[in-house]
């Protein structure tokens, strides 16, 4: 997987919804550490059935390669019965 305009999910880790939609609502950004080191491209998505955020990372300065890392990266339990408002 990798950054894109639209991150290629099986599941929204908020709400669980199957392939949802994602779209960039931040990045790509990059950081590292203070020496310089540890550098990583990050961008920002919106799920638009649960209105979450996800942050996924990919080593270096990025744009191309795949994603290292994803915040939060699974759903968690107990979230299945928490309701989301209705627009
Ligand atoms: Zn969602």
């Amino acid at each position: 997987m990798q950054l894109s305009n639209q991150l290629e999910l099986n599941k929204c880790p908020h709400c669980g919804i199957d392939k949802p939609l994602f779209n960039v609502v931040a990045g790509p950004f990059s950081t590292e550490k203070h020496s310089g080191g540890n550098q990583r491209c990050w961008e920002a998505y919106n799920c638009r059935t649960c209105g979450g955020a996800i942050l996924a990372a990919i080593l270096g300065a990025g744009p191309d390669g795949d994603v290292t890392e994803m915040y939060p990266n699974k759903k968690k339990k107990g979230l299945t019965s928490r309701v989301y408002p209705s627009q």
